[in-house]
């Protein structure tokens, strides 16, 4: 990019091998990224052992991404980074020494051709598939710099609406690690969208240390931030249509804000630490949305406790009624009570979990209140065998 000179605030477009740079001004205060957007793989890889199908999944790439960040680039006119390489290659949105570079193993598939994996093999990938992709955002964001203007960086990628068969709920999420001036505005963008389940660090979390904002954003003192669209809404034109137009309107107006704007700090400054001296009053708005997190938890936990009240007053109300009509019962809601125990590491008896919800052992709640069942619902029951005790 250097020789775009000082003066030339415009980023010429480059097909490169394993990425591409999509042109835009160095002036317009916005680097796009994408880590995800390809799944091609270098001709000598083959398909890394792997049938064709799995390599249109989403293990291979971040399927819908590539054209939303085609279309931000073109309509916000900015520069943009993308991948063309599969992150089953190696994946850019880690760090060197991460464990999941590349991997030998995602979402129940096997990569063949990761499986032996020497040290000299993974340094060619990181020199001809991983480096050049970092250098060409270095030169990018340093082109953006030298006008004078600092940009943000917004990375775009997209979830699998199910991982390892539990389903997600949240439509987009905002990944940030401790620096708020990107998420914040395009967290309070997506609520008021309305309609929408956003997830603040969630699917997960944007506190991965070496990851491409990592190196880029935290390292270099620029605000940053993801984006992830729930894969299931930009799997065809129209959702990508939509997105793209979504993300354009909101980012272009967050562009706008003078507070973004005026937040952007000179490059090599401390990131704002949300506990630190520096932290900003808008930073400290930020942070009781954070803490409505733990809020929302206990709003949850208020209403489990009605229900397991309410169910201990209705003692009239039979399980074998609560399986026929709703598909389960007390003691459904018990195994769930243990099993959330348990994935947090807890010691709980099936007798345990079932007396936080009877409030009495299970064989006294049955003595003193199961009564016999009708002969319609025990058909009702063995019909449906709507669950296993
Ligand atoms: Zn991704």
């Amino acid at each position: 990019m250097a020789d775009q000179g000082l003066r030339a605030p415009f980023i010429k477009g480059l097909e490169g091998d394993s990425f591409c740079i999509l042109p835009g001004r160095a002036d317009r205060g916005l680097i796009v990224v994408c880590d995800h957007a390809g799944n091609a793989l270098p001709a000598e890889y083959g398909t890394l052992g792997l049938p064709e199908a799995q390599l249109a999944r989403h293990i291979a790439y971040d399927i819908g991404v590539a054209p939303i960040v085609r279309a931000l680039a073109a309509h916000l006119n900015a520069p943009a980074i993308m991948t063309r390489y599969s992150r089953l290659l190696i994946d850019p949105n880690r760090g060197r020494d991460d464990p999941t570079l590349i991997m030998r193993l995602s979402d129940g598939a096997v990569i063949p051709g990761n499986r032996k994996l020497d040290a000299a093999e993974r340094d060619k990938r990181l020199r001809l598939y991983y480096e050049p992709y970092h250098r060409a955002i270095d030169s990018v964001i340093d082109a953006c710099l030298a006008t004078g203007i600092t940009p943000v960086l917004l990375s775009i990628h997209s979830f699998t609406e199910s991982w390892k068969s539990v389903s997600r709920p949240w439509h987009v999420g905002v990944l940030w690690d401790r620096d708020a001036r990107l998420a914040r505005p395009l967290l309070e963008s997506f609520y008021a969208e309305g309609g929408l389940i956003v997830g603040d660090n969630e699917p997960y979390t944007g506190q991965l240390e070496g990851d491409c904002l990592w190196q880029h954003g935290t390292q270099r003192g620029l605000a940053n931030a993801i984006v992830e669209v729930r894969q299931d809404l930009i799997r065809d034109a129209a959702g990508q249509a939509a997105w793209s137009a979504r993300l354009c309107r909101i980012v272009e107006r967050i562009l706008r804000d003078p507070h973004v704007a005026q937040q952007t700090r000179a490059p090599g400054a401390r990131p704002p630490d949300a506990a630190g001296a520096d932290t900003h009053s808008r930073q400290g708005e930020f942070q009781m949305t954070k803490l409505d997190k733990a809020l929302v938890t206990e709003l949850e936990a208020a209403a489990f406790r009605r229900l397991v009240e309410h169910l201990r007053t209705r003692s009239d109300v039979q399980n074998i009624d609560l399986m026929n009509l709703a598909g389960f019962c007390r003691n459904c809601l018990s195994n769930w009570y243990q099993e959330a125990a348990t994935a947090k590491g807890l010691q709980l008896t099936k007798e345990g979990a079932r007396e936080v919800i009877y409030g009495m052992p299970y064989k006294e709640w049955q003595a003193k209140f199961q009564t016999e069942a009708s002969p319609e619902a025990k058909a009702a029951f063995a019909e449906t065998k709507p669950h296993q005790h």
